[in-house]
């Protein structure tokens, strides 16, 4: 043993005694209270947990860069998008439903969340592997999610709730649809494409507005598990998918998705055959192809996981000036939902933390509260407007922040329906449009499996109507499968 080693400290720096023994009062007496070395070891290790993620418990990441090759400066004065700019980021890849030990090839949607470092701020983009999502109106959150966690006596999943709370909610259809099809479970975080899912607003050098939507294309092509696959890895390896990451990064592997993006003029939106702020529904490619912007790659893994992942925090809330919101409802859920969550769930400072603290100067007047770490110099005053020299707000920001127009009336009300809107309008053209034979086959397969795990008569009979609305064959198919495996 190497006697160069440093000597153990607690917490505070002082030397400790023993990492084998504790105090006691002679040898078989009891422990001493006021080994506070022992105390400080078992009351820390008692804390090592912050609360998981309601949703997204499970996941991983890593760090990267993005790289703009692409010239997007006439839709955009988001200097990380701007021609040439570099850009350092973290993803944190992740299921949706599962809990923190829950096994990586379980189909669910997978979160891609991607941190930008850029020298105006955090940007963060928190989407998901889908481009559409189950619901369009941010009061249906919770009770969606519990729909697809754990029955309250049971503690068990079950999915005839999951199953109760799609067909109630047909909007779903299409994001189930996507779901239950090959792209459903992913061969790895690396073989699939990530989407910003939500509509953006990007505005120019000339205050010239426009909707947009991100669309990470992998580089490592298109991959994905069979049921039969991904229930055998959940078994024998239920960190898959993490364990994927970190050893193609750490053998130089270093995966890179082409991020591109749709935009679409303002003036185009009201007229647009589908509502583009709903967000169960694409803007098709054909209408609105899609714009090169440059390569984003993953290139350094974590130090520590807990430090840099799990404590990691993403909200759509960090927009940097020349990117906006939109009249996307969800979005403007999340915009408040996931700064909270992290307020809760790391504490009111988890912007110290070196993993979500931006790179650029902070000037912020915000101060104190639990483990705060960063404090401005005493002679900052601790308010503004102030005439001692204190930080002001720019105005130039706001023509570069991303505003709409919208009528006065506060309403309960769905999104308004455009020419070839419904729900089940996109869910039939990506099965009957998108999908070949094998894949359409597969996908009757993955939904009556789903749907004998438990599902009860009513609800099935539910079911069969909700496909036979996405595609008449397919439903028709299902339901067959079905009665068939029932016998
Ligand atoms: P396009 O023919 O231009 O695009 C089809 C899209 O479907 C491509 O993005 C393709 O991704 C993707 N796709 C291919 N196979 C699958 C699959 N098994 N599961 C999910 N997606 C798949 O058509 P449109 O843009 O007009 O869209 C038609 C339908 O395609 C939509 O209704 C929607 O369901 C689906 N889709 C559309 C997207 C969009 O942003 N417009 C994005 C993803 C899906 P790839 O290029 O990687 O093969």
């Amino acid at each position: 043993m190497s006697e160069t080693r440093p000597f153990t400290t607690n917490n505070f720096g002082i030397p400790v005694a023993s990492d084998d023994e504790s105090l006691t009062a002679g040898t078989q007496g009891p422990i001493l209270l006021h080994d506070h070395y022992l105390i400080e070891k078992l009351a820390q290790f008692n804390r090592e947990r912050v609360p998981e993620r309601v949703v997204h418990a499970k996941g991983g990441g890593a760090f990267g860069e993005l790289v703009v090759t692409g010239d997007v400066s006439a839709y955009t004065t988001a200097k990380l998008f701007q021609p040439g700019a570099r850009t350092e980021s973290l993803v944190r890849f992740s299921t949706v439903a599962g809990e923190q030990g829950s096994p990586d090839t379980w189909r669910d949607p997978r979160g891609f969340a991607v941190k930008f470092y850029t020298e105006d701020g955090n940007y963060d983009l928190v989407g998901n592997n889908t481009p559409v999502f189950f619901i369009k109106d941010p009061i249906k959150f919770p009770d969606f999610i519990r729909s697809q966690k754990r029955l309250p006596g049971s503690g068990l999943r079950d999915h005839d709730m999951q199953w109760d709370f799609w067909t109630l909610r047909p909007e779903s259809a299409h994001q189930v649809t996507w779901l239950m099809g090959d792209r459903g479970i992913p061969k790895s975080w690396r073989h699939m494409d990530g989407f910003g899912s939500h509509t953006y607003q990007w505005v120019n050098a000339a205050g010239e507005r426009f909707w947009v939507k991100y669309h990470f294309k992998t580089n490592q092509g298109i991959e994905f598990l069979t049921q039969d696959e991904a229930d055998r890895l959940a078994g024998s390896d239920p960190d898959y998918h993490r364990a994927d990451l970190y050893g193609a990064i750490e053998q130089g592997e270093f995966p890179s998705w082409t991020l591109k993006v749709q935009v679409m003029p303002v003036a185009e939106a009201e007229g647009y055959r589908f509502n583009p702020f709903d967000l169960t529904k694409v803007w098709s490619q054909k209408d609105y192809p899609l714009i090169e912007v440059g390569t984003w790659t993953l290139n350094r893994n974590p130090d520590n996981f807990f430090a840099q992942i799990e404590q990691a925090s993403f909200e759509p809330s960090n927009v940097v000036p020349g990117i906006g919101f939109s009249p996307d409802k969800m979005l403007l859920g999340r915009v408040f939902s996931y700064a909270d969550a992290h307020r809760y769930r790391i504490g009111t400072n988890y912007a110290d933390l070196p993993v979500n603290a931006p790179k650029n100067i902070v000037n912020s007047y915000s101060k104190e509260g639990a483990m705060r770490y960063s404090f401005n110099s005493p002679d900052t005053p601790v308010y503004a407007p102030n005439s001692f020299g204190g930080a002001h707000a720019d105005p130039a920001v706001a023509g570069d922040e991303g505003l709409w127009n919208f009528d006065g009336e506060a309403v309960r009300a769905g999104y308004i329906e455009h020419a070839e809107d419904g729900d089940f309008t996109q869910a039939g053209t990506l099965v009957r449009e998108v999908l070949d034979d094998a894949a359409r086959e597969r996908l009757v397969n993955n939904v009556v499996g789903h749907l004998l795990g438990g599902v009860s008569e009513p609800i099935l009979l539910r079911a069969f109507d909700y496909w036979k609305n996405v595609d008449a064959d397919l439903g028709k198919k299902i339901e067959d499968g079905v009665r068939t495996a029932q016998g």
